[in-house]
């Protein structure tokens, strides 16, 4: 495509791409259950040249709408597999990482073949990765093309997780056409936890994910009370502030490193928990 014809937004990515100023930060997540760490979500910031951090919300809107949301889909997923490689040569616990998919990227033709170049070329193992796919992921134009790459993914070995439950539309028929490993509660309704129709929500979802053999990641966990009430009602894993924000890859493998060495000392001084 010629420089004339890209908008503003779009030549300002192209040239950010070409510079590298994209980065990946990971969130950990936790088994609510020992506070051990068991992975993390790989989430885009974009380093600007002269130092500003910029979120995701203020940009992956616009990338979408702008159709190159697939090119910083297939950036992030490099970066995270050459982190995946330098923290196995470190001999670092890092994985298993997971992966938004944009619903552009997702819905695209020929997806699997390039997710297959870039997880071979890498070297990527099974379980090493999942990829989270939102429930409004699926265009009206996707047919049969998601549940076919959710298939596909998971021959691989890699878990597809439904992203932000309980926020879009076709929740359940998406349900019944892939068949997901995780489901993940959107904060929406974490931080509602208290408020006694959330609560029946959060309740149900999680007794009717067990039903279909579908593992509960709760997102946005922020204080003990959410901690109890997701423990009490059979959810073990969460992500959110209680345990940590998003980390660079170096602190992530610090984090992890030290949780473990804490699970370690707590369960051998016969501790409950370190939560
Ligand atoms: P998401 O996939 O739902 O990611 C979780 C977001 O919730 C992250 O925001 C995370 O920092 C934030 N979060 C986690 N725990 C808490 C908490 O306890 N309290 C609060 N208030 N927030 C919490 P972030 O990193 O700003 O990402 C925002 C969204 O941007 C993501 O939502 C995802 O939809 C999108 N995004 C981020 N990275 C990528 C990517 O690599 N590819 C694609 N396609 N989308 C991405
Ligand atoms: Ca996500
Ligand atoms: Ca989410």
């Amino acid at each position: 495509m010629s420089a004339e014809i890209l908008s503003g937004i779009e030549q300002e990515f192209t040239e950010a791409l070409k510079n590298g100023e994209f980065c990946v930060w990971y969130q950990p997540q936790v088994d609510m259950r020992t506070g051990v760490i068991r992975g993390a979500e790989a989430l885009v910031r974009w380093q600007k040249k002269n130092g500003e951090l910029i979120p995701p919300d203020q940009f992956v809107p616009d990338l979408e709408k702008e159709g190159v949301m697939p090119l910083l889909d297939e950036e992030v997923l490099r970066i995270v597999c050459g982190d995946i490689c330098d923290a196995k040569q470190k001999r670092y616990s890092f994985c298993p990482v997971s992966v938004n998919l944009s619903r552009l990227y997702a819905g695209r033709k020929g997806i699997s073949g390039i997710l297959r170049e870039i997880t071979e070329e890498y070297g990527i193992g099974k379980g090493e990765l999942s990829f989270e796919i939102t429930e409004t992921a699926k265009g009206p134009d996707d047919g049969e093309r998601m549940p076919q790459l959710a298939r596909y993914l998971q021959r691989k070995g890699f878990r597809i997780a439904m992203d932000d439950y309980g926020m879009g539309n076709s929740t359940l028929k998406l349900l019944q056409e892939i068949r997901f490993d995780i489901l993940k509660l959107d904060r929406f309704f974490i931080s509602r936890i208290g408020d006694p129709k959330a609560e029946v929500i959060l309740s149900s979802t999680i007794t009717m994910a067990e039903a279909l053999g579908l593992e509960v990641i709760a997102e946005g966990v922020e204080n003990r009370e959410q901690i109890r009430f997701l423990l009490k009602h059979g959810c073990c894993f969460a992500q959110g502030y209680y345990y940590s924000r998003p980390l660079t890859k170096e602190r992530y493998m610090m984090r992890r490193m030290e949780r473990a060495l804490l699970c370690a000392e707590d369960e051998a001084a016969g501790r409950e928990e370190t939560v």
